[in-house]
């Protein structure tokens, strides 16, 4: 694909889901994500971008996408998109709000096929966590250590983007070590005794430690690994089931620790 088809193919990407036909995402957008190519059994970039969408189309019914700036390096288009869109529906388990929403992110576009591969580039978490406020899929920062008002789930995918910046898995040489996978108990025993809350628990995958998470008042899922070392621990609120690594700073999805299960 030429430059000037890969500029064509996002302009009629951008205004075929500005008009609602998310289902454009079929015909436009690549099975490979821009830096990464799926496993099997994983779902693909396609299908990956088509459900988001539908979500926030869901969520935002009036979303408007916007790219602009798109400047060439080689066969990759550099620019950067714009969402916006008032919160009238539901999102992850968060009801409707009805603000106002805007997210500017930097993009990367390349040709894969007739098709398209993006990536997002630049992502800072401080502000994806602004961002993802806006949508009431995070709690306002006072009250991050509380049980959130909204039992809310996003996507595993967008977690690993956000918290490995990228789409592949990052190295890690402790997913072997994996012991435990299920919890034996829904509490923070440490909490409990203290009579303190906490808003998610997290579950040592090597020993079976239950302890709150790194948002909570007491953060006694890390104070365990850096009192034992044991480095991997899963979320176990509502059935999430991804996994994080403290030391290599590494997020994998419930996939991999349906290995371990
Ligand atoms: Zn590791
Ligand atoms: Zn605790
Ligand atoms: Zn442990």
């Amino acid at each position: 694909m030429s430059d000037r088809d890969t500029r064509a193919l996002i302009g009629y990407l951008v205004e075929e889901i500005n008009s609602g036909n998310i289902d454009v995402v079929h015909e436009s957008i690549a099975s490979e994500f821009y830096e990464y190519a799926p496993v099997e059994d994983e779902p693909d970039a396609t299908s990956v971008f088509h459900d988001l969408l539908t979500d926030l189309k869901v969520a935002m019914p009036d979303m408007q996408l916007a790219v602009s700036g798109l400047e060439a390096d080689g066969e990759v288009l550099r620019g950067r998109l714009a969402m916006t869109g008032t919160k009238d529906g539901p999102l992850w388990g968060s009801p409707p709000s009805g603000r106002e929403f805007q997210w500017n992110v930097e993009i990367a576009v390349r040709p894969e096929g007739d098709r398209i591969a993006v990536a997002f580039e630049n992502i800072a978490l401080p502000e994806v966590l602004g961002t993802l406020r806006q949508l009431d899929v995070v709690p306002p920062p006072d009250q991050m250590d509380k049980p959130p008002r909204y039992p809310v789930s996003p996507p595993e995918i967008l977690l690993k983007v956000i918290f490995n910046g990228g789409m592949a898995d990052k190295p890690c040489e402790h997913l072997d070590g994996i012991q435990i996978a299920e919890p034996t108990t829904d509490v923070c025993e440490e909490c409990v005794a203290a009579g303190d809350i906490w808003p998610a628990l997290r579950l040592c995958l090597m020993c079976g430690y239950v302890g709150c998470c790194d948002t909570s008042k007491n953060t006694h899922a890390r104070k365990h690994y850096e009192a034992t070392g044991h480095p991997l621990i899963r979320s176990i609120r509502l059935r999430e089931g991804w996994i994080w690594c403290y030391p290599d700073n590494a997020f994998f999805t419930s996939r991999t620790l349906d290995k371990y299960r």
